[in-house]
């Protein structure tokens, strides 16, 4: 999932990325983007902004924007396939975390999107 628009390019000595995050973002606008309530930050150890989440049921939250149609995290800046990022980076969840580009939630994201 995208980095913040301010991030640097990456550095000419990394390896030429397969998919570039920040120029896509499909994935933070095709699915509902849930994880455990404890990760926002009303818990104790939370730090997704609980303001920006919504109840899903007693123990899962998500991110705004995520359950409804047209799917689109309301932490999610600029224009999907041209240039993203997440407003909320530092604080994402592990759900978040755990997409990875190239991955199959990624290219089902990207595939939605028509993006390959
Ligand atoms: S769909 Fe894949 S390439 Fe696009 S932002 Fe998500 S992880 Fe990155
Ligand atoms: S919090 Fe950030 S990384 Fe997670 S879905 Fe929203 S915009 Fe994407």
């Amino acid at each position: 999932m995208p980095p913040p628009l301010s991030a640097p390019a990456a550095s000419v000595d990394a390896p030429p990325a397969l998919l570039d995050c920040q120029s896509c973002g499909a994935c933070c606008a095709s699915f509902r983007v849930s994880f455990y309530w404890g990760e926002a930050d009303d818990a104790p150890m939370g730090t997704v902004p609980v303001t920006l989440t919504q109840p899903v049921s007693p123990h899962l939250r998500c991110m705004s924007g995520t359950q409804t149609q047209p799917v689109r995290c309301v932490a999610l800046q600029g224009v999907v396939g041209q240039q993203v990022g997440c407003g909320i980076y530092a604080q994402r969840s592990t759900t978040c975390r755990e997409v990875q580009p190239g991955d199959e939630q990624c290219l089902k994201a990207r595939r939605r999107w028509q993006l390959d």
